[in-house]
C-alpha cells in the first residue's frame, strides 16, 4: 500500500468511527424525547383527572389535549435543537470540500425535502412548529397559491451537504410547478442552480424513472437521495433511501443522514463501494 492509500485509509477510518459516534448521539437523544413524550403523556393523565375531578367532557379533553400537545412540542423542540446544534458544531470541524474532489449529491423535491399542499395548515405542524410559506406555483397553465412545509432540520442539512457536494436537485414535477419551490429553499444563496425536472425522466408504464446519466456520465461520484425507490431504479448503487416526509413535526431523516454524508462526501472511492458497505 502507498503512502496516499494509507492516508486515505486512516482518514476514512477516523470520519467512520466520528460518524459512528455522532450516530450513537443522535439515537440517544431520539431515545431521551421517547421518555419524555412518555412522562408527558402520564403527566397529562393525571392532570386532567385533578382538573376534572370526575369525568371530563369531550370540550374539555380537547383543551387539555391542546395545551398539551403544545407545551410538549416546543419541549421536544428545543431538545432537538440543541442535539442539533451540537452535531453540527461537530460537522463544522470537518471544514469544507474542495470543489473540484466533489460528488455530486442530487436531491429529490417532494416528500424528501418538502411538502406541499393547498389550503390550511395542519395542525401537528404548527404546533409542532413545522415552517412554511406559501409559493405560487403554475399546475396546468393555472397559477396556483400553494403552502410548502419544509422538512424539520432541512435549513441545516443544506446549509452542510453544499459545503460537502455539488447538490442538484431532480424531481418528477414540472418546471413551472418545481422552480418556485427551489427559488424558495435556495433564498438566493445559489447552492440549488442545478435542476432536472419531469422532462429529464424516462416514463416507462406510467412511472418517471430517474436517470443520473442525465446529470453526469461518471457515475462513480454520484449519489441521490429519493423517498421514492421506483425514481431511481435506474441506478440503484446511486440511491440513498430515506422515508417520505409529509407532516411530522419530529422527523429527523435528514439529521440521521448527516453522518453517512460526513463520510460519503470524503471516501476515496466510488459512491457505490460507500453505499454498499455494510
Ligand atoms: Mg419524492
Amino acid at each position: 500500500m502507498s503512502a496516499a492509500e494509507a492516508a486515505c485509509v486512516a482518514a476514512s477510518a477516523a470520519l467512520a468511527h466520528f460518524a459512528v459516534k455522532a450516530l450513537k448521539r443522535v439515537r440517544r437523544s431520539w431515545e431521551t424525547c421517547r421518555a419524555r413524550r412518555l412522562s408527558g403523556g402520564d403527566k397529562l393523565g393525571t392532570h386532567a383527572a385533578g382538573l376534572a375531578g370526575g369525568p371530563t367532557d369531550d370540550s374539555n379533553r380537547w383543551a387539555m389535549a391542546l395545551a398539551a400537545s403544545s407545551s410538549l412540542a416546543s419541549a421536544v423542540r428545543e431538545d432537538l435543537l440543541g442535539e442539533l446544534a451540537a452535531v453540527v458544531t461537530a460537522f463544522l470541524h470537518l471544514g469544507p470540500v474542495s470543489r473540484g474532489t466533489r460528488i455530486k449529491l442530487v436531491l429529490d423535491l417532494d416528500e424528501t425535502l418538502v411538502h406541499t399542499f393547498v389550503g390550511a395548515t395542519p395542525l401537528l405542524m404548527r404546533l409542532g412548529g413545522v415552517e412554511c410559506a406559501p409559493v405560487t406555483v403554475i399546475l396546468s397553465n393555472q397559477f396556483v397559491h400553494i403552502n410548502v412545509a419544509l422538512r424539520p432540520h432541512l435549513r441545516d442539512f443544506l446549509r452542510l451537504a453544499s459545503q460537502w457536494f455539488d447538490l442538484a436537485v431532480f424531481t418528477a414535477g414540472d418546471r413551472s410547478y418545481a422552480d418556485p419551490i427551489i427559488d424558495f429553499l435556495d433564498d438566493g444563496n445559489g447552492i440549488l442552480k442545478e435542476r432536472y425536472y419531469r422532462q429529464h425522466c424516462q416514463t416507462v408504464g406510467g412511472y418517471h424513472l430517474k436517470d443520473l446519466r442525465v446529470v453526469s456520465s461518471d457515475l462513480s461520484r454520484i449519489a441521490i437521495i429519493d423517498d421514492n425507490e421506483a425514481g431511481a431504479l435506474l441506478n440503484p448503487n446511486n440511491c440513498i433511501g430515506i422515508r417520505s416526509w409529509q407532516f411530522n413535526p419530529l422527523d429527523r431523516a435528514l439529521l440521521d443522514l448527516l453522518p453517512g454524508l460526513a463520510v460519503l462526501s470524503r471516501a476515496p472511492t466510488t459512491v457505490a463501494a460507500v453505499l454498499s458497505c455494510e
